[in-house]
């Protein structure tokens, strides 16, 4: 399991984005896990050598085998998947298997031989190069030594101020200068600089929400409390690692678990901090310090370095006026506490041995993973996660072909006239939006392999070697400092519409609703889920549902906001929204039912997902007609591209924090509600995946 899978539900929190974090709809959230070795070389085997996922999914071929025990009818997704699913057998190390964390593994593996190579050439390489960095940083993440020896290093002084603050002015101070420094920020004082929603050619100032550790969902769950324990008793380690007393831990501990949940009962949901009616609120400085009435405002702006804006825009507000109440003399031992543990949780990986080990013990149980990775694994993800841009120039000299680029563009080029047609088709919808909606289509940029241009963040960001004196945490540090300097410097510039925020390494795909595009980095374009030597329906069914999933986030329920120039700015009439609402409920509903693990899906948080898996197959099925065997085909690729296998912590994780349904319901879901697979599938009413026809969901049907 890589080991940054609870970064993702801090990443919010850490300012590290370059976009607005809550903006961008990825096809999924979680991090990769690694591969499943046990089943690795059959299962590479079959995709690499098959031509459509080595012919496991043809439906028409299977029905009748006497092999299968579940019948497509009730469970479509099992049916597909229960080959391939019969060799996975998660290993001790892994929480999660599917195709994105299959083909992650082998990126990473190669990437490592790459850092295992360097570490053993003897070579000195030019300063600044690709290979310097790697190889200077393999060395301080894999020297042990050296870590325990940096102890917190350049972050002692700032500890030091918050545990000795004696105020809460001198409190806030050192918040600030830490976060104005380094990034860190936990409970005030966290701000990014990303393009700003009413206005999508401008850079505006956000000011971040509070740090809340195992996020809001967690805390409050009914499923999750036994996490909860898990986690608090991680809290009271950690901070006797750092050195308090089992009584004093223990207290702190309490006070913090107080904290947080009073801090989360004013907070937003996951899904709700997807939506600009609720985040995008616009403060002068002069609002901001009426807002925050316990911190001198225009201190802390300058000690951040962003006094002097005309706008702050506070994203989650009913959140910072809870703090502000909260920021009083009598918390201050509470409120340093808490602080204090943030920063050691955001350090943990990067420092001595002892937090290391209580930060990647916590992950194990909140995961469900029984033993770690070997030490040099960790190790080269590591190294991997601070230098991608490195790893994505050396990624893209490997392994991108113009040819599938060229084929990609052509199957988007398909879909995108295909949702001309679906949104010329809705009755509900006027012909002025109707125009308003096209034109989205027509104007939405496409990115596909890497960026022509590499981020700046690439080039500034330098590797110090142990013999000058660098360490691990010294050089992630300057990685902090480097995203904090390259988001201050598009202050007051216009947006470049064509910088890349995702390496080409990723296997994921996007849609960024503030500059209208869709996103599919290099490593996307491969088996299973793009071959030149798929059949078009299996092509239609893998990266086509991938690229149409994309495009209708530009219409899902926080997409259809933005208009075709990436600004917040509402197109449609008060009765279509109105329309366009009775459809959402009814998809909430309709997703409400089902059910993992005993856990039902919680409707609300999938809502933006779902709405695209349906549109995605909508415009899938559209294009093919009534193609039978093609239909098949791309039904099967899809079921199939979505196997997975989940430890059950691991999917209660996903359940109460994922914006996206489990792998299995996106399959399920979407298919029962898919007219065309009622065609040519002989599916009776008393099947597991019937859903009669006035039941069956969709926006974009
Ligand atoms: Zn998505």
């Amino acid at each position: 399991m890589k080991k940054k899978l609870l970064a993702l539900m801090l990443a919010a929190s850490m300012a590290l984005g370059t976009t607005g974090c809550q903006n961008i709809a990825k096809l999924f959230t979680y991090e990769n896990s690694s591969p499943v070795e046990n089943a690795k070389d059959s299962i590479a085997n079959e995709f690499h050598n098959g031509d459509t996922a080595g012919g496991d999914n043809d439906i028409a071929a299977m029905a009748g085998s006497e092999s299968k025990d579940v019948r497509y009818q009730d469970d479509y997704y099992e049916y597909v998947n229960q080959n391939l699913l019969s060799k996975i057998q998660l290993q001790a190390t892994d929480a999660h298997w599917d195709w994105f964390s299959e083909l992650s593994a082998e990126v990473s593996s190669e990437m490592e031989d790459i850092i295992r190579e360097l570490s053993k050439d003897g070579k000195t390489y030019k300063k600044g190069t690709a290979e310097q960095k790697i190889k200077d940083l393999y060395e301080c993440v894999s020297n042990i030594e050296n870590r325990d020896a940096t102890g917190l290093g350049p972050l002692e002084p700032h500890m030091n101020s918050i545990r000795n603050a004696q105020s809460i002015d001198e409190y806030v101070d050192a918040l600030a200068h830490l976060s104005g420094e380094f990034g860190f920020s936990s409970i005030v004082g966290g701000y990014y600089v990303s393009q700003d929603k009413a206005d999508s050619s401008e850079y505006s100032v956000y000011m971040m929400y509070a740090d809340t550790l195992i996020g809001k969902e967690y805390m409050e769950g009914e499923a999750t409390k036994e996490y909860v324990d898990m986690y608090l008793d991680y809290v009271n380690d950690m901070l006797m690692e750092f050195g308090m007393s089992a009584s004093e831990a223990a207290a702190s501990t309490d006070s913090i678990e107080t904290l947080l949940r009073d801090i989360c009962a004013s907070s937003l949901t996951t899904e709700q901090r997807y939506d600009p009616a609720l985040t995008y609120n616009v403060y002068t400085a002069n609002e901001l310090q009426k807002l925050y009435t316990n911190v001198d405002v225009d201190k802390m702006l300058k000690t951040l370095g962003i006094s002097g804006q005309d706008k702050y825009i506070v994203i989650d507000v009913e959140q910072a006026k809870k703090i502000n109440s909260l920021l009083v003399e009598e918390n201050l031992q509470a409120l340093k506490d808490y602080s204090s543990f943030v920063m050691l949780n955001d350090v943990a990986e990067y420092v001595s041995s002892g937090y290391v080990k209580l930060h990647d013990d916590m992950q194990n149980s909140l995961y469900g993973i029984t033993q770690s990775w070997d030490d040099e694994k960790i190790w080269m993800d590591l190294t991997q996660d601070l230098l991608p841009w490195d790893f994505g120039t050396i990624y893209v000299e490997k392994h991108f072909s113009q040819e599938d680029k060229e084929a990609v563009e052509e199957i988007i080029d398909l879909i995108l006239k295909e949702y001309e047609d679906i949104i010329d088709k809705q009755e509900w919808m006027s012909d002025a939006t109707k125009a308003k909606a096209k034109k989205k289509l027509e104007t939405m940029q496409v990115k596909i392999g890497y960026p022509e241009k590499w981020p700046a963040a690439k080039d500034m960001m330098q590797v110090t070697p142990i013999s000058e004196g660098g360490s691990l945490l010294s050089n992630w540090l300057v990685s902090m400092q480097v995203a904090i300097d390259a988001q201050l410097q598009k202050l007051g510039t216009k947006v470049d519409r064509s910088e890349w925020d995702v390496t080409p390494q990723t296997i994921n795909a996007m849609y960024d609703p503030s500059n209208n595009e869709i996103i599919f980095p290099a490593a996307i374009l491969q088996p299973p889920f793009y071959s030149s030597r798929n059949s078009k329906g299996a092509n239609l069914g893998g990266i086509g549902f991938v690229i149409a999933h994309e495009v209708s986030h530009a219409f899902d329920s926080n997409g259809a906001l933005y208009d075709e120039l990436g600004n917040y700015n509402v197109w449609w009439t008060d009765k279509e929204l109105a329309e366009y609402d009775k459809l959402s409920k009814s998809i909430v509903d309709y997703y409400n039912n089902y059910e993992m693990i005993g856990i039902n899906v919680n409707g609300d948080l999938t809502l933006m997902e779902n709405i695209a898996d349906l549109g995605a197959i909508t415009c899938i099925t559209s294009i093919i007609g009534d193609d039978e065997e093609m239909l098949d085909e791309a039904f099967g690729q899809m079921a199939y591209n979505w196997a997975s296998a989940d430890t059950t912590s691991f999917m209660t994780y996903l359940l109460s924090t994922d914006t996206h349904s489990p792998n299995k319901i996106r399959v399920n879901a979407v298919l029962s509600s898919c007219d065309a697979f009622y065609d040519i599938y002989d599916i009776e009413e008393t099947d597991g995946m019937y859903v009669a026809p006035e039941d069956r969901v969709g926006i974009w049907k």
